[in-house]
């Protein structure tokens, strides 16, 4: 199994050469035609795994494909939660590294900074957001993000997001996003609250496991 079996754009394609890689991990070579064909997933996966680009990959592609950069202001149309901050970071630099012949934008926004800044980048407009939980919710209630425009939602290490006490947040969150969207969920373990959560939020998902 190579990269180019995945149904993958030239564009991505040319990115993941430039990393170095070939052949795709077990939850990459599962995950992303799964999330290509634009079905919900819920996957099994510890980090070390090579999950990010698992997601992140298929994620590109289509929003690239779907073409309209609208860059709307304040609006967004994918949307990544993570635990923490060096997370966000980390993932938010993999879209960068893997999106970087494409048009798209994004940012990665967690607390502990000011928050004026990252405003000023969500006002400026971003396609993606690669956000910690508290933080977003600050946003959201200094409108300084309008999440109604999300089509692409990934809840990263949502097994972690729950052990620090994120539950309520990340409700509150869903509870701002559009009904028709496509969701995916990752997680190292699941609890009977994980799949709470992934009943309430996914629709007739795929199921992958390494
Ligand atoms: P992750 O589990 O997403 O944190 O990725 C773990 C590490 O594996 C990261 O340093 C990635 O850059 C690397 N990686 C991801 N995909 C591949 C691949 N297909 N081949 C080799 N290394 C990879």
């Amino acid at each position: 199994m190579k990269f180019t079996d995945l149904g993958l754009d030239a564009a991505i394609l040319r990115a993941v050469a430039d990393q170095g890689y070939d052949t795709p991990t077990p939850i990459q070579a599962q995950a992303i035609p799964v999330v290509l064909a634009r079905r919900d997933l819920m996957a099994a996966a510890q980090t070390g795994t090579g999950k990010t680009a698992g997601f992140v990959l298929p994620m590109l592609q289509l929003l690239s494909q779907d073409g309209n950069l609208s860059i709307k202001r304040f609006k967004p149309r994918a949307l990544v939660l993570a635990p923490t901050r060096e997370l966000a970071i980390q993932v938010q630099e993999s879209v960068k590294t893997y999106g970087k012949h494409l048009k798209l934008r994004s940012t990665p926004i967690f607390g502990g900074v000011g928050i004026g800044p990252q405003t000023r980048i969500l006002k400026a407009g971003v396609d993606i957001v690669v956000a910690t939980p508290g933080r977003l919710l600050d946003h959201v209630n200094q409108r300084g993000i309008d999440l109604s425009g999300i089509e692409i939602l990934v809840l990263d290490e949502a097994d972690r997001m729950l052990d620090m006490g994120f539950i309520r947040d990340i409700r509150k969150i869903l509870s701002l996003l559009p009904k028709k969207k496509q969701s995916l969920l990752f997680s190292a373990t699941f609890s009977d609250e994980i799949r709470g959560l992934a009943t309430g939020l996914l629709d007739n998902p795929a199921s992958v496991e390494v």
